[in-house]
């Protein structure tokens, strides 16, 4: 049993999510939460094209702003962005992350340099899936050498829709190298792994990514572990999170780590099991 829950990937009705950050925060309260990060995205690549959607982040500053006076004393909100594909447009990503003050950047990759995402595919063969991940991973490498974020968000990512959509399990055996080197990579530049619980209440019904993954980062010298609902509704906030918790321990980790004004703090999590 765990008395200290945490949630630190969110997202509101300011991105794609379906509630105000005041209304989750009103959940957050109710289940006794003692921190939660708000991560609305902002997608770098779309910003090259499409500058509302940059003037998002402005709007989600102000209203989790809104609701941290709120709920003061309550709970520790944290202000944090999903950074999609920041390495495809650096300069961009540098100017969203240098116009606000953010507790927290998940760094993510949805889709690839064409903008193919798997969310939006209908299904998938075999060899399209080897495909996408050999680029997929190749960009995410690219993205870590970049490097200026704090949290590497859903390693595994495209696994939800492979499975979704056409029933395909990927072994990611097969794609170890590239897990390697994303995993030495964050690990040298202190960034935390997330431990996304998305996937258990879809049909993936896995945690992304898996222990064996979570295992392989503390070998590689992994010492930052983030997790997160990746909730878009208020009644999937922190759903799953032991199940984060007791895979982060059993992968060899004490503690996780929230991220304030981008300096991670350990939270002990041993004590709690
Ligand atoms: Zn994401
Ligand atoms: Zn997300």
């Amino acid at each position: 049993m765990y008395s200290h829950i945490v949630d630190f990937h969110v997202h509101t009705d300011n991105s794609d999510g379906n509630h105000s950050a005041t209304f989750m925060c009103e959940r957050a309260d109710f289940n006794n939460l003692r921190a939660i990060a708000f991560t609305d995205h902002c997608e770098v690549d779309r910003c090259i094209i499409d500058s509302a959607h940059e003037r998002a982040v402005f709007q989600t500053f102000f209203e989790i702003e809104k609701a941290k006076s709120a709920f003061f004393g309550r709970f520790l909100i944290l202000n944090g962005i999903e950074l999609g594909q920041p390495s495809y447009a650096p300069k961009i990503a540098e100017r969203i992350l240098n116009s606000q003050k953010f507790d927290v950047v998940l760094g993510s990759i949805h889709n690839l340099r064409n903008g193919y995402d798997p969310y939006f595919a209908d299904s998938f063969t075999e060899k399209g899936v080897d495909d996408f991940l050999k680029e997929y991973y190749y960009e995410m490498i690219q993205m870590c050498k970049w490097g200026n974020f704090d949290v590497l968000a859903h390693l595994t990512y495209p696994l939800r829709y492979f499975f979704a959509k056409s029933g395909i399990s990927v072994d990611l055996n097969i794609y170890k190298s590239y897990v390697d080197e994303i995993l030495k990579l964050i690990a040298k530049n202190g960034i935390a792994l997330e431990i996304n619980t998305a996937g258990l209440r879809q049909k993936l019904k896995k945690l992304q990514p898996e222990i064996d993954v979570v295992k392989r980062f503390k070998e590689l010298g992994g010492k930052f572990i983030s997790v997160g609902s990746d909730a878009h509704y208020a009644a999937d906030l922190a759903k799953n999170i032991p199940e984060a918790f007791k895979c982060a321990f059993e992968a060899g980790f004490s503690s996780i780590t929230l991220f304030q004004n981008r300096t991670p703090i350990q939270l002990s999590i041993a004590e709690e099991i």
